[in-house]
């Protein structure tokens, strides 16, 4: 064999005893072995610290100290190669101590021969080496997003990852031992036993989803992949997939959400032009002299038309297929007007809010009043869900984005929604509002919007934890016509009467002006310094 020298350090101050080592060691002819000796404690310490050696022999007697203190000190300060222990007749207490200290051996001086030292060196390496790997294959699978466990033929765990602990939340040390079944709830347990289990014994494997619970008793959605080992136990790989599923139920909500688009758009084209017929013909004879009681009635038939109306022209613009009019803006002012727009409403019904804006967020291209009615409409449903349900709460708005979106979520802390009604809020006319209060049309709206945008709008809900609705935006530059000066025209209303600033601001936001509220002289000179407005409106009589 033609294997490397083995680094041998004896660290003996008896010279007889290391001649007596070297002797033995040099009639060897499976390995050969490179010897050094150490006499002296500190200077063998700071040699073994080093690592320059494959194994070292240490004589339990040192002088003043011992070798068990030197292997305690070695392994403390980063020794890596093995240690075995050599000591006197008859010392069995030291023997426990040494192993238990992690020597790889203890020899008693004396009862060995060339035969058993030289194996004694060589299965402590060896054992060293095996230990190394399988080290390394530990942190490797320590280091895996996944999560992974061994189990035994018990179903009991043996060994679990990081990921597979993080992603239950329990210890590691509590997992271990434990049996399979408490990452799960009875039923998933039946489902295992009646139709994962029979299939995985007979066929030695299985992949599928499951639906895993936490130790805080949380549910989420799991792919496992298991295969038996000889052992009679398994080896199972853990994939939280959550998010993927997320993704998912929005893909197949947006397709459905699509389909009922195209019925609404096609119901409402039809029904927009008899409505016109019935409204124009009631008009008509509204206009010839009729009685009194014929124009009553025919009074309450132009405005049930008109209601009508109303209803055609916001699910069409659910279903709407032309282009936004869009311009580069920033999405937080847009926000900020909104919620000014609310603001009076907001104080009204005892309703905090809470602003987490990312001040680097990029600028995109957005139609602002499609935008500031997709926001007044979400921020309008959560005032309505949180004072009917406590009286008061707090509005959360938070910005964030990536390098292609970016995303404003707006949370609140009502009575959070169903999960069998989640799936059905954007729809046309689902409601859940007294008739009169609701129409079930304010969600779907902020849906085309959005859609027409490029984006993404979804809800996540907890029952008795509130909602939040993500509104996700793609991050576009400005076209070259957008340069251009936008011709829009930006208004501050000034007065301290919050149902007068309110009204005029809804009604001039509606005829596609920019407006700024102050409701104080100082607020608006304050604001005629950094903002050139092209028009202030003002009341004369101020405080
Ligand atoms: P409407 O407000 O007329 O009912 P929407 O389309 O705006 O119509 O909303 C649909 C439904 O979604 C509501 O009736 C309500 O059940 C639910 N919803 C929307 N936002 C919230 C919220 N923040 N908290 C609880 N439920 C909500």
């Amino acid at each position: 064999m033609n294997l490397p020298a083995l680094r041998v350090l004896v660290v003996e101050d008896d010279e007889d005893d290391y001649v007596l080592v070297r002797d033995l060691l040099s009639e060897s002819d499976e390995r050969r072995f490179h010897l050094e000796w150490e006499a002296n404690y500190d200077a063998a310490l700071r040699s073994i610290e080093h690592n320059q050696h494959d194994v070292y022999l240490l004589d339990y007697r040192l002088g003043e100290r011992n070798g068990l203190e030197l292997l305690r000190e070695g392994l403390a300060n980063g020794c890596r190669g093995p240690m075995i222990l050599l000591t006197g007749q008859g010392d069995y207490a030291v023997d426990l101590a040494a192993m238990q200290a992690g020597a790889a051996d203890f020899l008693v001086k004396g009862q060995f021969d060339a035969a058993l030292l030289e194996r004694s060196i060589r299965y402590s390496v060896e054992r060293r080496h095996a230990e190394d790997t399988l080290r390394q294959q530990l942190t490797a699978i320590n280091a895996s997003m996944d999560g992974m466990a061994i189990l035994n033929e018990n179903g009991e765990f043996v060994y679990v990852n990081d990921a597979m602990v993080a992603m239950f939340g329990y210890d590691r040390a509590w997992l271990v031992g434990k049996p399979w079944q408490v990452l799960y709830d009875q039923e998933e347990i039946g489902r295992f036993e009646k139709d994962i289990l029979p299939g995985l014994w007979r066929e030695g494997r299985w992949r599928g989803e499951v639906v895993g619970k936490r130790r805080d008793g949380s549910m989420f959605p799991q792919e496992v992949s298991m295969n038996t080992h000889e052992g009679g136990g398994l080896v199972r790989i853990d994939r939280d997939i959550t998010e993927r599923k997320q993704a998912e139920e929005r893909i197949q909500e947006s397709g459905r959400l699509a389909s009922i688009g195209e019925l609404a758009d096609g119901v409402a084209h039809e029904i927009h032009n008899p409505l016109t017929s019935v409204l124009g013909f009631t008009q008509l004879i509204l206009q010839e002299g009729v009685s009194e009681q014929i124009r009553d009635d025919l009074e309450k038939i132009r405005s049930e038309a008109q209601r009508a109306g109303k209803i055609v022209h916001n699910l069409l613009s659910f279903a709407r297929k032309h282009e936004p009019e869009q311009q580069h803006l920033e999405l937080i002012s847009i926000l900020e007007r909104a919620l000014e727009l609310k603001s009076f409403d907001f104080k009204n019904g005892n309703i905090r809010i809470k602003r987490e804006l990312s001040p680097d967020l990029p600028r995109t291209m957005v139609d602002e009043h499609q935008l500031i009615q997709v926001i007044m409409n979400v921020i309008t449903n959560a005032e309505q869900a949180m004072k009917k349900y406590q009286g008061r709460g707090e509005l959360t708005v938070r910005t964030s984005h990536t390098d292609d979106r970016i995303r404003l979520s707006i949370s609140d802390d009502g009575p959070g929604i169903p999960p069998e009604c989640l799936p059905k809020i954007f729809e046309p006319f689902f409601t859940t509002k007294e008739v009169g209060v609701g129409t079930g049309l304010g969600l779907s709206i902020c849906y085309g919007i959005i859609q027409q945008h490029g984006g993404d709008i979804w809800a996540d809900s907890v029952p008795g934890q509130g909602t939040t609705f993500h509104i996700e935006l793609p991050i576009a530059s400005p076209l070259e016509e957008e340069r251009v000066p936008s011709p829009t025209k930006h208004i501050l209303v000034v007065d301290d009467e919050p149902h007068i600033r309110d009204l005029l601001a809804r009604s001039l936001v509606r005829e596609r002006y920019t407006v700024d509220l102050a409701e104080s002289g100082e607020e608006a000179w304050r604001k005629v310094q950094s903002i050139s407005y092209d028009c202030i409106i003002m009341d004369l009589k101020m405080p």
